[in-house]
């Protein structure tokens, strides 16, 4: 006959007992596990030629070690191994009784729930969508009254059925990022005899368990070398998000459980009720949750528009006089001299254009640090996801995309953690579409030079939002042809809503900006120093245009057939045809091909073309210079073809890496052009047909 051995897990209360004895009658004895005066209780029932031998747990709320019936039913899980774990689900009461499911879980057991008191829930209105969550928590779930022992049959048979089997791959109801680098070093630090200890759990268990103090482990390690730095890590990690890590780690579960209820729970009214459910029936609501969002992203886009305004005067003002400066004392006066040429217009124009956006690059990602420090961006998250779902996309993929609004670099690697290749693959491709950072100064450079004030933050905004729905679009469209499939159930985190630590904001917001600045330095310092040899030669060696008859005159004519006889004037003009029904002329042509090298480039490279082109007109800023050239209507082609023609060098090269071939980057530069080349030729020729900003 076939032995299987069943622990009965499951919170106080939860109906354990109940189901204990509906299981196995009066065939069971009780005892006490050795040293504790923890109550034991064993039991056997036959069902279907199989022997289950029943353990009944002290009952925990987690597995965390807090008092001896945690150590208990710890140790056993851990020591024992039973072929199978029941825990047995409060229904009425899920959130809670879930905490300990996920511990389970994270231990790598295998798991069956039993969902008690379903008879109290459904009498409380309480639905499940049992399909869902068991696709969601890859467990089965049966639903079971203890005192009615309803389900006690159907309970056996999924135990039998899994029962033996290696534990599913469960899903990863994940460590907050912040948590991972410190546990990975106290993971590497556990010396040889921990290491025994250590490879009993699961790779990082006992590391994660050290670093969250857990009571259990703590002695265990005794107190040298490991647990000082363990503590400071604690400290550290204290100061830094003013939460502790245990706090930080219990509230990552329960915003995944959070998650995995929205999504297969539903309630009525007056169910859910604490403070962060009332906002989540708001800023979750299948009607104004997406609005909500949009309107706060047109707010944020408002604050960083105003609140920028004036450090990037400052900075403008600063970098007009730095190049002043250096011309006016450059040895040898107002005479030739190509040094000073590059210096001036090369690397004070080029990085100097791109380093004025950098207010606007800090508060943009303050902001997105503070929504996703308070626990906001998880929602849109959610929104998006469930929103995604609708059209049969999967919602995982919104994770990358807000990585997105960053850079899509780091967005694209962040792609690694959709499971399903064909996801990964969708997601990635579709990611340049997401407006990074690099492209909001182009934005801030346009909008003020053509639109009225009044029209600024919405300018982004909807540029913004067009990337956002040829993203969306652009994945359906993949996963209705070439990525077709099925995509792999998930559950999206809802974290507790709170005010975020004002250090972790700021050292993220940093991060990042950081990156920008390095950016800037290096990558824009070169390309802006090619583009200004490219665009100052070859000399022309001699003139159409008359010498101005003047000497102090300054010469119009010349300076533009000098431009135009140059290598970017060249391939500028080449290339002008074909990007005419676009509205572009040969210098955004060039600016567009400098925008390949880092998208930031385009600003410096207009920078360039017309403070190289037009040295007569100092006292203009870029933007005077943009508007006395440009229709409103070119101007939004120049954004809507930058935010969606081909991804910048470095994002080709990840995409090459992350998708795994050429095909797929080839792939996504021509056919990400192609569809910038349509869209900004069909806004172009409406515009100019029905005379809009002409
Ligand atoms: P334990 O602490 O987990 O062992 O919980 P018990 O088995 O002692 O059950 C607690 C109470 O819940 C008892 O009064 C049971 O009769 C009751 N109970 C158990 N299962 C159910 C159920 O499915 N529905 C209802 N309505 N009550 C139940
Ligand atoms: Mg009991």
């Amino acid at each position: 006959m076939r032995h299987i051995t069943v622990a009965l897990a499951g919170n106080p209360n939860a109906g354990k007992t109940t189901i204990f004895n509906a299981l196995t009658g009066l065939r069971q004895h009780v005892g006490n596990y050795p040293g504790v005066t923890v109550e034991t209780k064993e039991g056997f029932v036959e069902r279907g030629g199989v022997r289950f031998r029943i353990v009944d747990l002290p009952g925990t709320y987690s597995l965390s070690a807090n008092s001896p019936e945690e150590v208990v039913a710890r140790d056993f899980l851990v020591t024992e191994k039973p072929d199978m774990i029941v825990q047995v689900v409060d229904a009425s009461n899920m959130e809670r009784n879930l905490y300990l499911a996920v511990q389970i879980m994270e231990l790598g057991l295998p798991l069956t729930i039993a969902l008690n008191m379903s008879d109290v829930a459904k009498a409380r209105g309480v639905e499940y969508d049992l399909d869902t969550m068991e696709s969601l928590l890859r467990i089965p779930v049966v639903q079971t009254v203890g005192s009615k022992r309803l389900g006690m049959d159907a309970l056996l048979d999924a135990v039998a059925a899994r029962a033996g089997e290696p534990a599913p791959e469960y899903p990863k109801v994940g460590y907050p990022k912040e948590l991972e680098k410190p546990i990975a070093e106290i993971d590497a630090a556990l010396s040889g005899k921990d290491r025994e200890l250590a490879d009993r759990y699961p790779p990082k268990w006992l590391a994660s368990r050290l670093f969250e103090n857990d009571p259990d482990a703590a002695p265990r390690i005794g107190d040298g070398e490991l647990a000082g730095k363990i503590r400071d890590l604690r400290l550290a990690f204290e100061r830094e998000h003013g939460d502790l890590p245990e706090v930080r780690a219990a509230e990552a579960k329960y915003g995944w459980i959070a998650g995995l209820c929205a999504e297969s729970v539903h309630m009525t009214p007056e169910a859910g009720s604490d403070a962060s459910d009332r906002v989540d029936s708001v800023a979750l609501h299948p009607l104004f949750g997406l609005p909500i969002f949009l309107v706060l992203m047109y707010l944020m886009f408002q604050m960083v528009f105003t609140l920028a305004e004036k450090p990037m005067e400052w900075i403008e003002a600063g970098f007009g006089a730095l190049g002043a400066f250096v011309s006016a004392a450059w040895p040898g006066g107002g005479g030739e001299s190509p040094l000073r040429d590059l210096v001036v217009d090369g690397v004070i124009g080029g990085v100097g254009g791109v380093l004025t956006f950098l207010p606007n690059i800090v508060l943009l990602f303050f902001a997105i640090a503070f929504l996703e420090g308070t626990g906001y961006m998880a929602r849109a998250a959610f929104i998006m996801d469930r929103m995604m779902h609708k059209i049969g996309l999967h919602g995982k993929s919104f994770i990358p995309m807000l990585l997105g609004f960053g850079c899509t670099v780091p967005a694209i690697m962040s792609a690694r953690t959709l499971e399903n290749r064909r996801d990964r693959l969708t997601t990635i491709l579709v990611l340049p579409f997401i407006s990074c950072g690099a492209r909001l100064p182009i934005y801030i450079l346009i909008v003020p030079a053509f639109f009225p004030e009044r029209l600024h933050a919405w300018m982004v905004w909807l540029i913004y939002v067009i990337g956002i729905v040829f993203a969306v679009a652009g994945a359906k469209l993949l996963r209705a042809t070439a990525f077709r499939g099925d995509s792999v159930p998930f559950v999206m985190e809802l974290p507790p809503y709170r005010m975020p630590a004002f250090r972790s904001v700021v050292n993220l917001m940093w991060d990042r900006a950081g990156e920008y600045v390095k950016k800037a330095g290096t990558v824009i310092l070169f390309v802006s120093i090619l583009l200004w040899a490219m665009t100052a030669y070859p000399k022309k060696p001699g003139f159409d245009a008359a010498a101005p008859s003047a000497p102090m005159e300054i010469d119009h004519g010349r300076e533009r057939e000098n431009l135009e006889y140059s290598v970017s004037g060249r391939i500028g003009k080449f290339l002008e045809p074909a990007f005419k029904p676009l509205g572009f002329d040969w210098r955004v042509v060039t600016a567009i091909i400098g925008s390949f090298a880092a998208k930031e480039v385009f600003v410096a490279q207009m920078g360039i073309v017309y403070s190289v082109g037009e040295a007569d007109e100092e006292s203009d800023t870029l933007r005077d210079k943009l508007r006395q050239h440009y229709t409103p209507l070119q101007a939004f082609c120049m954004m809507l073809y930058c935010l969606l023609s081909m991804p910048c060098v470095v994002t080709i090269a990840v995409t090459r890496r992350e998708a795994g071939g050429w095909g797929y980057a080839l792939a996504m530069m021509i056919g990400l052009t192609l569809i910038a080349y349509a869209a900004t030729f069909v806004v172009f020729q409406a515009g100019t047909l029905l005379g809009i900003g002409v």
